[in-house]
């Protein structure tokens, strides 16, 4: 068994929705802890202008003059602006300003859409998991995402408009499949700021189920005030306030999302 595992191989998430305010962010950095806290080496990566994952582990300006922009538009290795956090398996690549103009570098430039693929693969070998936090649109960042990634996560905000805009979702991640990444996967949808006592959103939750299927998770993350508290204090809310019920819906989707993956992962090993 022990040789069978020689290193590691990271599988890449983008966690993807073109609304803004949906809880992409959020779920990137307490995703990404809780599955840290899995004795997993988790990296984030914060392909946002607005870099809010980087605020969110409290990272300072000064703390941010590595970032994700270089590699991506100027070469130059990603290794080299990799910080760690305060969570304990968990580092970050940083996202500053200048990004906002790397959309618009991107369009000219060649390999525009393989850039972050190329970055990565170097530090494939050294994590466990990469979730790749995606700014709130579907231009060249979120497109580089979907084509260096396994996988898409799409945070659902539990509303009443929450279906709309996914078809051009999904139609974007099909024409990424089609051109660049053949085995990119929608792997779950993640039903975010749900407010049990909100009827409204119960029936949000039913009608998401039954138009996507199994593709949704059965963890719902609920609206929690320590949720939207933590960023303020640089910190995911799993060490801000453990026992939140934010912190424990996280938990349940690393869980959840784990179980899935080594379902995956066990049924070519059971035909062999
Ligand atoms: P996105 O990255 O999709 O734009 P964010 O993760 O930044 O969305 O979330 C938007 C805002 O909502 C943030 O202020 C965040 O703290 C807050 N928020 C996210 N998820 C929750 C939740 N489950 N409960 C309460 N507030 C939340
Ligand atoms: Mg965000």
């Amino acid at each position: 068994e022990a040789t069978a595992r020689r290193g590691r191989n990271a599988r890449v998430f983008a966690i993807a929705n073109q609304k803004g305010g949906v809880g992409k962010t959020t779920t990137a950095i307490n995703l990404g802890t809780a599955l840290a806290a899995c004795d997993l080496k988790v990296l984030v990566v914060d392909l946002d202008p607005q870099g809010n994952a980087s605020t969110g582990f409290g990272l300072t300006r000064g703390d941010r003059k590595r970032n994700i922009y270089k590699p991506l538009i100027e070469g130059g290795a990603v290794k080299e602006c990799v910080v760690p956090t305060h969570v304990p398996g968990l580092s970050l690549v940083p996202s500053a300003v200048d990004l906002s103009g790397a959309e618009v570098e991107l369009a000219q430039a060649e390999e525009r859409e393989t850039r972050l693929r190329s970055a990565l693969a170097p530090l494939l070998g050294d994590y466990d998991y990469i979730l790749v936090d995606c700014p709130p649109a579907l231009g060249f960042l979120t497109l580089n995402a979907f084509v260096a990634s396994d996988s898409v996560l799409v945070p659902l905000q539990a509303e009443f408009y929450a279906l709309e805009g996914l078809s051009h979702l999904m139609r974007t991640i099909e024409r990424v499949r089609r051109a660049f990444n053949p085995n990119l996967e929608i792997q779950g949808v993640v039903l975010t700021m749900y407010d049990k006592r909100n009827n409204l959103c119960d029936m949000v939750a039913s009608d998401v189920r039954e138009y996507l299927g199994d593709v949704v998770y059965d963890t719902v993350i609920p609206r929690n005030v320590r949720i939207s508290e933590a960023p303020s204090h640089g910190k995911p809310v799993l060490l801000y306030d453990m026992k939140s019920t934010g912190a424990q819906a996280y938990i349940k989707l690393a869980g959840e999302m784990l179980r899935r993956l080594r379902g995956q992962a066990d049924a070519p090993a059971m035909a062999s």
